[in-house]
């Protein structure tokens, strides 16, 4: 049998320039300025051994992967409970930034994963840690990811001044909470700590020791440490199933079939439970915010690996 490595390195090869149709984000101005030629692909067994080929050098953003690892710190330290109180865990059809469900229903974000239910997530956050919120999550962070120390994890500056200075979308949301009452603190602090988690740079190495950890039920494979509990593990792979893909979830299901979650830097973390963690990069998306060639990448590994177990 060809050995994983060799999968990897023909996977990458074959998907890296099945970008057509596809461009970076230019929402956020900095990140447009991504090179839609790289490409980078990683998998994380549970021996704690990482695989990775193509660009895999290459640092971009964790954008709304970010909500991820955010999610799984806020179910560990605030309880389920608590979390679920002020959102969702709805799909959610509309795009990320949608604010027309919230002025149609209840102003409670529909899931965590939408730009909505991130921000009010960020702002428990907030409210439990106060100064030393981003300090604490990316404390958080470096171990789920399986990084060393604190210091190891970098904001990248540009992309969060960047976002910082063009989010009239994300405020329009955040005030909109705010006066619907489901935020309650000083909008401009929650949104400067989320402008900061989804700048955190990430290789897919990171990610794929992520996914490892969560598909592991909690435990990371490359430190040997327990990061969360399996309730929260089995929480989020449960999001991360109907709701990882913003609006092109359902698809995403069909096509390569199991829990993940893509960012509009062109990352999509996968944790396949029981197996595996995986995660791709590559810029170029598709009109629902996806990585084109990341997509089908993931569904080629899909079908070989059999990640749906058959
Ligand atoms: N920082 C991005 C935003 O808030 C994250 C979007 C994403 O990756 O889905 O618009």
């Amino acid at each position: 049998m060809e050995n994983i490595q060799d999968l990897l390195d023909r996977t990458a090869a074959f998907s890296r320039t099945k970008t057509e149709g596809g461009a970076p984000a230019s929402y956020i101005p900095e990140l447009a300025r991504a090179d839609p030629a790289l490409f980078s692909l990683s998998m994380t067994n549970f021996d704690g051994e990482t695989y990775s080929s193509g660009d895999s050098d290459s640092l971009f953003s964790m954008q709304s992967i970010s909500k991820v690892a955010a999610l799984c710190f806020a179910i560990e330290t605030l309880g389920r409970e608590r979390v679920f109180s002020k959102i969702g865990m709805e799909p959610c059809s509309e795009a990320f930034n949608s604010i027309m469900k919230l002025e149609m229903t209840s102003s409670i974000p529909l899931n965590p994963f939408i730009n909505a239910g991130a921000i009010v997530l960020v702002e428990m956050l907030n409210e439990r840690f106060q100064a030393l919120a981003i300090a604490e999550i990316m404390d958080f962070f470096s171990r789920l990811l399986g990084r060393q120390s604190r210091n190891a994890l970098h904001i990248n500056e540009g992309i969060y001044r960047s976002e910082k200075r063009t989010a009239d979308r994300n405020r329009a949301l955040a005030y909109f909470l705010h006066n619907a009452g489901t935020l309650s603190g000083d909008v401009e602090e929650t949104l400067d700590l989320y402008f900061k988690l989804c700048s955190i740079e990430v290789n897919t190495a990171d990610l794929s020791v992520m996914g490892a950890t969560i598909a592991s039920g909690g435990r990371n494979p490359a430190s040997g440490t327990t990061i969360m509990s399996l309730d929260t593990a089995y929480i989020v792979l449960g999001l991360m199933n109907v709701c990882g893909l913003y609006d092109q979830s359902a698809e995403f299901a069909v096509e390569v079939g199991v829990p993940a979650k893509s960012g509009v830097s062109g990352g999509i973390l996968c944790a396949v439970p029981g197996r595996m963690g995986l995660a791709v990069f590559s810029p170029p998306l598709n009109n629902s915010g996806n990585s084109v060639a990341g997509i089908r990448a993931l569904a080629d590994l899909s079908r070989e690996l059999k990640l749906r177990g058959i």
